[in-house]
């Protein structure tokens, strides 16, 4: 049965695009801030979690960072309450049974949840280019 995304907050799977466009310099070193920003939250969750799944943390499957609400909001795509370790069959639920998942979180991680829907109904928008200086101005003062 297909699911209706259309009234909901939660993450639709994402297809992958060909990308057959020319992209300007500008837009390059946008998509790899983004990458560079995905790589050091990425680390931080996986740390936070201790490199396990939050979901079944007693299994040694390998370890994905996922989302609450979709990545695609780029205010929630590097706010560590909005993201989470997952293992890929954990990942795979999250993505197959959105209503479950969430209720799941929601039971463990109440305060978080309402964090990021505060964030979501604001959607306040986003500088990557002032975030990746932030960030890794940040980072590279912690080495
Ligand atoms: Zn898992």
């Amino acid at each position: 049965m297909a699911i209706d995304y259309s009234e909901s907050v939660l993450a639709k799977p994402v297809r992958k695009k060909r990308r057959n466009r020319v992209r300007s310099k500008r837009t390059r070193s946008i998509h790899r801030m983004k990458l560079d920003l995905d790589a050091i939250a990425r680390t931080e969750v996986f740390e936070r979690d201790g490199n396990k799944c939050i979901h079944c943390p007693n299994s040694d499957r390998s370890i994905q960072w996922a989302h609450v609400l979709s990545r695609r909001h780029l205010c929630l795509r590097w706010e560590a309450d909005n993201a989470m370790t997952l293992c890929a069959g954990c990942h795979l639920f999250w993505h197959h049974e959105p209503a479950m998942a969430v209720d799941w979180f929601i039971k463990n991680f109440g305060e978080r949840w309402e964090r990021i829907r505060r964030i979501h109904l604001v959607n306040p928008k986003i500088s990557v280019r002032e975030l990746w200086l932030e960030r890794c101005a940040r980072s590279s003062s912690d080495l």
